[in-house]
C-alpha cells in the first residue's frame, strides 16, 4: 500500500501510516517516555515531553490510544479541567452526546436531505 507519511510527507510502501524511519523513532520515543513516566509517575504530560525532547503532542495520542499508561494528569480538552483519562472530562462527555443527538435530530428532520444528493460536475 502506498502512502505518504504524516511526519516526514515521504512517500512509502508500508503498513501503517508512517514510514519505517518514522516509526522506528516514534517506538524509540515512546520508549523513551514510557520510561519517565514509570520513574515518575507523577508528573504532567507537559514535563515528560519537555524532560524526554517528544512532543507533547505525542504524548498525549499515545495516552488516548491508551498504549501508555500515565497516572499523570492533563486537561480536557473542551473545557481544561483536570483529568485523568480520555480527552474530555466526564461532564463534557455527557454535554458532547447531547449535542451529538441534537445534530442527528436535526438532521433527520430536515426532509429529502438524504434523499437528494449534490451533482457534482
Ligand atoms: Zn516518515
Ligand atoms: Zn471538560
Amino acid at each position: 500500500m502506498i502512502q505518504t507519511c504524516p511526519r516526514c510527507q515521504k512517500v512509502h510502501v508500508s503498513q501503517g501510516s508512517l514510514c519505517l524511519a518514522c516509526r522506528q523513532k516514534e517506538d524509540d520515543q515512546f520508549a523513551l517516555v514510557a520510561e519517565y513516566v514509570q520513574n515518575n509517575p507523577h508528573v504532567q504530560a507537559k514535563e515528560v515531553a519537555e524532560e524526554t525532547g517528544v512532543d507533547v503532542s505525542s504524548v498525549m495520542k499515545w495516552i488516548k490510544e491508551g498504549r501508555l499508561i500515565a497516572h499523570f494528569r492533563y486537561t480536557c480538552e473542551r473545557c481544561g479541567k483536570t483529568i485523568s483519562s480520555g480527552r474530555y472530562c466526564p461532564e463534557c462527555v455527557v454535554e458532547l452526546q447531547h449535542d451529538l443527538n441534537r445534530l442527528k435530530d436535526s438532521l433527520t428532520k430536515r426532509e429529502g436531505y438524504y434523499a437528494k444528493p449534490d451533482i457534482k460536475r
